[in-house]
Formats: C-alpha cells, sequence, structure tokens
C-alpha cells in the first residue's frame, strides 16, 4: 500500500455517503476535512432511508459498526406482494444464505449517528453549518470556496475534492458532470404512523391497488411506513391499531439519474451526487455507502483513477433494476395489470428467479469489494 497519509482530501457533504467515506478513509490512517451544510445527522424522525442491505453490513465491517447496526436493526422476512388485497407472491428474503439479513431496517437518522459517532473514534469531526458555495478553477484544479453560518469564508485547494453533497450537488454542478435521465410524472407520497402496541414488523407488504400502488414497511416495534403513488393514500390504510400518531408525512419525486463518469480530474462524486432513482429496492444509500467504500479503498491503493471504471457499471445494473421493479410497481394499462396477477404468483415456482431477486435485494449484485474476505 502507497502511504497517502499527507494526502489533503475534502469531503463535502456528511449524510450516509461522506460519513462513510471520511470513516473508511481514517481507518486506514488518512484523516479527511469533510465539510457540511447541516448542523447535525438528519432527525430519526424525518429519515427517509429505511432499509440497510447485507452487502452494506458487509462493507462495514472492517470499520467496527456492522455489529452496532445490527443490534439496532429490525430485520426483514420477506416482502408480501396482493392486489387489492389478495395474495399473489411472498419473497423469503429470510432465504438469503448470508452472514446478515438480507435486509434490515434502521432510520437514516440511526445510521448516521452510528457512522458519526465511530468517525469521531478517529479525531474525526465534520465542519458543520459549513457549505461548498462554488467550486472554482475547474476538476483539474479545484478550488472550493467554503462559506460558515457566521458569514466567515474559506477557500481550500484540496488534493482530492469529493462531492457527496446530494442529488442538488454543487460539485456535481460547478465541475462539468453531466447527470442525464428522466423524471417520473408522478410523486410519491409517504406517512409514517406510531401505534401504542406492538404491531407484526416481520414482513414489509406491497398491494397494488390497481392503478397505484400501496406499500407497508415495518419501521420499529410499533412505527409503520406508508409509501404510496396515491394521493388519497391516507384514508386507504387498514392500520392494524388505532394510530397514535402520524410522525412524519411527505412528498417526494422520483427521477432516474447518473452521471457518465463518477470523477473528472481530481474531482470524485459518491452517493445520490452520482445517482439517483427510486426508493423501490431499498438501493440509494446502500450504493452510496458502496460508492464510498471504493473511493477509500481506491484512495489508500493510491489507485483512485480507476474510481469511474470499477463503479459505473455498478451503477448503471442497479438503476436498470431499480427502473423496471419501479414500472412493474407503477403499471397502469389494465392488460398490463392482468398480466403482472397472472405471472407475479408463478414465481413462487421458479426458485431461480426468487434467489436472483433476493440476491439484488441485499445487494450481492454488484461486485464482491476485493479488500474483504469472501464468507459466501
Ligand atoms: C422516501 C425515500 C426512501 C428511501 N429509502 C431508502 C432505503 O430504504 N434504502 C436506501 O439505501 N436508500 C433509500 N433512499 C435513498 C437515500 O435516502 C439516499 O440515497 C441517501 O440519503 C443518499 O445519501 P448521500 O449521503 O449521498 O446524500 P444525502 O443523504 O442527501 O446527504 C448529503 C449531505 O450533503 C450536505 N450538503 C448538500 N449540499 C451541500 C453543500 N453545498 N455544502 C455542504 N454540504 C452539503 C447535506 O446537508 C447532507 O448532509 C430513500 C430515499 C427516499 C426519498
Amino acid at each position: 500500500m502507497v502511504s497517502r497519509a499527507d494526502i489533503s482530501i475534502l469531503i463535502a457533504g456528511a449524510g450516509p455517503v461522506g460519513l462513510t467515506l471520511a470513516l473508511e478513509l481514517a481507518r486506514r490512517g488518512i484523516k479527511p476535512r469533510i465539510v457540511t451544510q447541516t448542523d447535525g445527522p438528519v432527525s430519526e424522525i424525518e429519515s427517509r432511508a429505511l432499509g440497510v442491505n447485507a452487502r452494506t453490513l458487509e462493507l462495514l465491517e472492517p470499520s467496527g459498526i456492522a455489529g452496532q447496526i445490527r443490534a439496532q436493526a429490525l430485520p426483514i422476512e420477506g416482502l408480501q406482494l396482493t392486489s387489492q388485497g389478495t395474495p399473489l407472491l411472498t419473497i423469503h428474503t429470510n432465504k438469503f444464505r448470508g452472514q446478515a439479513p438480507a435486509l434490515s431496517i434502521l432510520p437514516q437518522g440511526a445510521t448516521e449517528r452510528l457512522l458519526l459517532a465511530q468517525l469521531r473514534t478517529f479525531e474525526v469531526e465534520p465542519e458543520w453549518h459549513t457549505t461548498v458555495n462554488t467550486v472554482q478553477g475547474g476538476a483539474e484544479d479545484p478550488e472550493v470556496t467554503l462559506i460558515r453560518k457566521d458569514d466567515s469564508g474559506e477557500t481550500v485547494k484540496p488534493t482530492i475534492l469529493v462531492g457527496a453533497d446530494g442529488a442538488h450537488s454543487v460539485v456535481r454542478k460547478s465541475c462539468g458532470f453531466t447527470f442525464p435521465g428522466e423524471a417520473l410524472e408522478n410523486d410519491f407520497f409517504l406517512a409514517d404512523y406510531a401505534y401504542g402496541a406492538p404491531v407484526d414488523v416481520s414482513y414489509a407488504r406491497v398491494d397494488f391497488t390497481n392503478p397505484g400502488v400501496l406499500g407497508c414497511i415495518p419501521v420499529r416495534a410499533n412505527l409503520l411506513r406508508y409509501i404510496s403513488t396515491l394521493p388519497d393514500f391516507e384514508d386507504r390504510i387498514v392500520h392494524p391499531h388505532d394510530p397514535v400518531e402520524q410522525t412524519w408525512r411527505s412528498e417526494f419525486n422520483v427521477s432516474f439519474r447518473h452521471v457518465d463518469a463518477m470523477s473528472i480530474g481530481r474531482v470524485y462524486l459518491a452517493g445520490d451526487a452520482a445517482h439517483i432513482h427510486s426508493p423501490i429496492g431499498a438501493r440509494g444509500m446502500n450504493l452510496g455507502i458502496e460508492d464510498a467504500c471504493w473511493l477509500a479503498w481506491l484512495i489508500s491503493e493510491g489507485r483512485e483513477s480507476e474510481y469511474s471504471a470499477l463503479r459505473l457499471p455498478a451503477v448503471r445494473s442497479v438503476l436498470r433494476q431499480t427502473r423496471m421493479l419501479t414500472a412493474l410497481a407503477t403499471l397502469e394499462r389494465p392488460l398490463a395489470l392482468t398480466l403482472r396477477e397472472r405471472l407475479l404468483p408463478l414465481m413462487a415456482y421458479l426458485p431461480f428467479a426468487e434467489h436472483r431477486l433476493v440476491s439484488g435485494i441485499a445487494g450481492m449484485d454488484t461486485p464482491h469489494p476485493p479488500w474483504i474476505a469472501r464468507t459466501h
């Protein structure tokens, strides 16, 4: 391994991806600078990502937090698909034969707090309330202007600049990256409900409401998240008990986009800054954490120039898959709805198809990280 301890690395964004990158570098003796415009991790109540897959747990094992995530997370047994309440198919994620469950549920805010706590053990603290305002000089010689909450500013010229600053990445926009793709017309809606007593949290459920879809994901022993394409979805929810309160409600739109190159010159992108897609399949944060782990490993090996070529195929493949699953979940034409109802139950007789699906949910359909010994 080449010595990179003196290299100056600036990470823009301390979401799950920026925090993972900082942690993976710090544990290898490379201390990055990490700046972020927020004052701390995202609130647990307003967490977008819930699903943590087996690949992420495998990747976070060396930094010592996979066990902590597993201790707090809710493992999912499978996914039940119904059509207007009639059972179509159950996908048994508990058939996944890995060291970790294929999919566990932990709100993004909790994951970020665990990453942050571990990062602090290496004496790296994100610079909160610090915004990347502009990047000038182009990707070959980036000059980053930072603005703090008290309006003080600073200009930095890092050896390596990483944009982990989310879907609206200033780094991406300033450094000549293209971000082609398309947006879905329909909005998606979500609502989280807390109950006064424990609810069934073993399976996630998706009901095709024809047209439209209503999904239900267990979050905690007494908390469920509903996601739908229907504006009136709250009227259609059959609550297991009377809900005590709605803890969060949100609307979001879905785009499928990824950059044509994950790096240009001395600038690298990871996570939502580089790729965005629908939450169906629970891949976004997991894929971004995977980017971060690969980039940290490549930097530590002096091989960061290989990052884009190594990561883009995985990104393209996951986007193709989520686009296909999203199209399947949001079908509208009557003939397509009928075909879906007829064909999905047949998958129960195709163990190979279920195996492939579960492997994708576990995140094991991307290349194995070479720095981690195979256990499966
Ligand atoms: C409803 C929903 C459900 C989802 N569920 C899942 C799921 O179950 N599993 C999954 O894997 N993914 C899921 N996702 C996707 C997941 O939330 C994102 O992929 C993930 O948050 C991306 O992490 P990130 O660190 O790249 O970006 P972000 O989480 O957006 O973090 C970016 C950080 O950069 C900071 N920042 C932004 N601009 C600047 C700037 N100019 N200067 C300094 N700092 C800046 C922000 O404040 C933030 O802290 C879901 C998404 C949605 C909308």
